[in-house]
């Protein structure tokens, strides 16, 4: 989902998106925790505003471009260290990606990647903390 962010003369300034990170691994367990709090904390490391909802999945609007919304998608996984409960986020990694043309998509992903890592790496005290107050 995009949306417009427009001044005051009602002129588009930029196209900015939103996102849902999932989990479908069942419950708000320790792992799930961990993993949603990665998904928040990319979130907001690349310029997203986000929102933890009361089902525990994680929202980010106003991602500035689709790299920044598979960073928030991946980060997840990356965070709680697993795969596993990532197909969703996974597949809708995958359709972002999808938006940029053949020849770039390889390089975009890979950026992504390492963003994402790094991002995780960084901010682990910050995901622990948040995990913790979730679980
Ligand atoms: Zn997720």
């Amino acid at each position: 989902m995009s949306f417009g962010v427009f001044d005051r003369d009602g002129n588009l300034r930029e196209e900015r998106r939103a996102a849902i990170g999932h989990f479908h691994g069942g419950g708000m367990s320790r792992t799930r925790a961990v993993h949603e709090a990665g998904h928040y904390v990319a979130g907001r490391a690349v310029g997203a505003s986000v929102a933890m909802r009361s089902d525990g999945n994680v929202d980010a609007f106003g991602l500035p471009n689709a790299q920044a919304q598979i960073v928030f998608l991946l980060a997840g996984g990356y965070a709680a260290g697993t795969g596993a409960g990532c197909g969703a986020d996974n597949a809708n990694a995958r359709a972002a990606l999808n938006e940029y043309p053949p020849a770039q998509r390889s390089r975009v992903w890979r950026q992504a990647q390492a963003q994402a890592r790094r991002i995780v790496a960084a901010r682990r005290g910050e995901i622990d903390r948040l995990a913790r107050r979730y679980s």
